[in-house]
């Protein structure tokens, strides 16, 4: 992903003016920075979810800042993978229909989408289970991480996807994100408070007052 000269203004603030960002293949970034700084707004912006003021969001060979409508969401699902804090998967499906319907809605055939699916999910030791109700909040991550992944992206987005775990937990997921970039080739660009977490990327970048910029101490960026 290459973001040249992002501008993203809110409602009497501008949020960053000019940012400059680039996620090689196979590189992971981290980002930290206070509460408000606009870590969310930039990974939405990476995934398309919301339109800057101005720059240009190159993802794939592509200007997503360019595309609208199905064009963007053909152009997401392909190449753009996202964890949230909170797994957020529909509690109601399986694990397994919660990875395969990301590969079905890129295209995939339901026989294909559910072999990679179960196979993701119990290469991540997430349990097959009836429903993700039945889930622990790591094994809910790990799971979100299968569904992020099961297209190949270019992109692997995570916004503080172990802030909702206890230690032993936030480890694992930790390994799991940090391991994809090897093993699939993706950039990984996330953001968390944890600098412990951070430090396992391959840079950190602190945003604060607008400005991204690398940072020595991971514990002195979140102040
Ligand atoms: P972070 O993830 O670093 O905590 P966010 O990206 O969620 O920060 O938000 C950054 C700032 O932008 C916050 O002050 C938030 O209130 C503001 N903001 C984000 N989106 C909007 C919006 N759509 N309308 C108004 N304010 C917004
Ligand atoms: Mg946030």
């Amino acid at each position: 992903m290459s973001i040249r000269g992002l501008t993203y203004e809110v409602p009497g603030r501008t949020l960053f003016s000019s940012l400059e960002l680039e996620v090689v293949a196979g590189e992971s970034v981290a980002v930290m920075g206070p509460s408000g700084s606009g870590k969310s707004t930039l990974l939405s912006c990476a995934l398309g979810l919301v339109r800057p003021a101005g720059g240009t969001i190159a993802v794939g060979g592509a200007d997503l800042t360019g595309l609208r409508g199905a064009a963007l969401a053909r152009h997401r699902a392909e190449h753009i993978g996202m964890v949230f804090q909170f797994g957020e998967l529909l509690p109601e499906l399986s694990p397994a229909d919660n990875v395969a319907l990301a590969a079905l809605l890129a295209g995939a055939g339901r026989a294909d989408a559910y072999a990679r699916a179960e196979e993701l999910l119990t290469e991540l030791g997430v349990p097959l289970a009836e429903s993700s109700e039945e889930l622990s909040g790591g094994e809910r991550q790990r799971a979100a991480v299968a569904r992020a992944v099961i297209n190949s992206p270019t992109l692997l987005l995570a916004d503080e996807p172990t802030g909702a775990l206890d230690e032993a937990a936030r480890e694992k997921v930790a390994d799991t994100l940090f391991a994809m970039p090897r093993r699939y080739g993706c950039g990984l660009l996330l953001v968390t408070h944890d600098p412990a977490v951070a430090r396992r990327a391959d840079r950190v970048l602190g945003l604060a007052s607008g400005v991204l910029g690398p940072v020595a101490d991971a514990q002195a960026a979140e102040r």
